[in-house]
């Protein structure tokens, strides 16, 4: 085990390695390296020549991920993956998602060339953000075999395709294949920063991930009577404006009193729009989470019902889409709570949540045990460059890693887990 001051230094090593990453931008003023844009080239070079030192082999699958693997201690032995994404939104900070890579570098460089029962494979996903393609998660899509024609055939902006963007890459999107997942991989941990303010408030630098939430995103119509402001008495009124008011205060005030609830309502647009005329139309949007799929739909189903009865006291009517319908994502039980270990073990008090956003786990826990530890994110501020985290839970982050890896090493139900279930 690494002394504390030799982590230490490893931690500011890990840092200055992820702000190093964030000069590498498509943009001259801020980060941003979005799905195998020409500075992915770069990041990658960069990337592989720490884990090349480090005597790993080092891959770049037909999706554009960066694969290095640093062996087990016998030829057969199964692996372990370790990893988050490089690519970034605009104006990015420098260390969501590849801090996760990073880091796991770090914990392979920490083991001074002691081999585990396992191998370890750090994987720096090409994609996770959604920012070229509109799609987000192509990276992990590819390691469970989720990257289809339809996939392949989106456009971007400038009417490039996936299939297009990885030859241009140089890669052969015919070779997609190749990237699923083997049988022999044991499970899937992660390391992120938190990206909100929950572990800051409770003080503690580390969190353990139980499960990601599933989200719904509806559009709901408001249609009442586009009518005279000045000439139309107030009970003679069907204000569409007024009722989507009257239900958004209602979606707040069900999210404040239930528990884990989040919803959001982002967008609203009134028709005709004019300051003397009363909205026939309005149009706004509702972004539901919960971790249990169970609460989420009880709490829509409320909010529908909400909506109803505010526009049925205006006589108007409404109508709602469903645009998106996620459900939650169960961490592994097990893994978390040999994390829950390890972070105590490294001298801190774990905090169990739920992960409001969408991460690289979420995909690969359809197909293999997957773990996420976050760290404290300093003013719970992301995807903005101000983004920052704190050495020292840097430094906490990589001394929870080794102990997790030394628990994984002696636990024989872990090594003797049926790959891939
Ligand atoms: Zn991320």
């Amino acid at each position: 085990m690494q002394t504390t001051s030799g982590l230490a230094n490893l931690a500011a090593k890990v840092i200055a390695r992820c702000r190093k990453l964030a000069s590498i931008s498509e943009d001259a003023g801020g980060a941003r390296r979005t799905f195998l844009s020409p500075p992915m080239h770069d990041c990658h070079r960069e990337v592989s020549s720490w884990m090349k030192a480090l005597g790993m082999s080092v891959t770049v699958d037909a999706v554009g991920n960066l694969r290095g693997f640093y062996p087990g201690a016998s030829p057969g032995a199964p692996r372990i993956l370790m990893g988050s994404h490089l690519d970034t939104v605009p104006n990015a900070g420098a260390f969501d998602g590849i801090l996760g890579v990073v880091l796991a570098v770090g914990l392979v460089e920490s083991l001074n060339g002691l081999k585990l029962p396992f191998g370890i494979e750090v994987v720096g996903f090409s994609e996770e953000e959604g920012v070229r393609f509109g799609v987000p998660f192509i990276g992990s899509r590819a390691l469970v075999g989720r990257v289809d024609e339809e996939l392949l055939g989106r456009k971007d902006e400038r009417g490039v395709s996936v299939r297009k963007a990885i030859q241009e890459f140089g890669l052969n999107p015919n070779e997609i294949s190749k990237a699923v997942l083997r049988d022999d991989v044991l499970g899937y941990i992660e390391f992120h920063i938190e990206q909100g303010p929950v572990l800051e408030n409770s003080g503690r630098p580390l969190g353990v991930v139980e499960a990601i939430v599933g989200q719904s995103r509806l559009e709901f119509n408001f249609s009442g009577q586009t009518n005279h402001a000045g000439t139309t008495p107030m009970n003679l009124r069907h204000d569409a404006l007024a009722a989507a008011a009257d239900w958004i205060l209602a979606v707040e005030n069900l999210a404040q009193r239930t528990p884990g609830i989040v919803a959001t309502v982002g967008f609203v647009e009134a028709k005709p729009g004019a300051t003397n005329v009363i909205a026939g139309e309005t149009r706004a949007t509702l972004d539901i989470r919960h971790a249990s799929d169970r609460a989420r739909t009880e709490a829509l189903d409320e909010l529908i019902r909400q909506a109803e009865s505010a526009a049925a006291r205006r006589g108007v009517t409404v109508k709602w889409r469903t645009l998106l319908a996620q459900h939650a994502v169960a961490m592994d039980a097990f893994l978390a709570e040999q994390i829950e270990h390890a972070i105590q073990k490294a001298g801190c008090e774990p905090h169990r949540m739920a992960s409001g956003a969408g991460h690289d786990a979420m995909i690969l826990a359809e197909q293999i045990p997957a773990a996420m530890i976050f760290l404290r994110t300093p003013g719970g501020i992301s995807h903005d460059p101000s983004e920052s985290v704190h050495l020292d839970d840097v430094a906490k982050a990589l001394e929870c890693g080794l102990h997790l890896l030394t628990q994984l090493a002696a636990s024989q139900e872990f090594l003797g887990r049926t790959c891939r279930a």
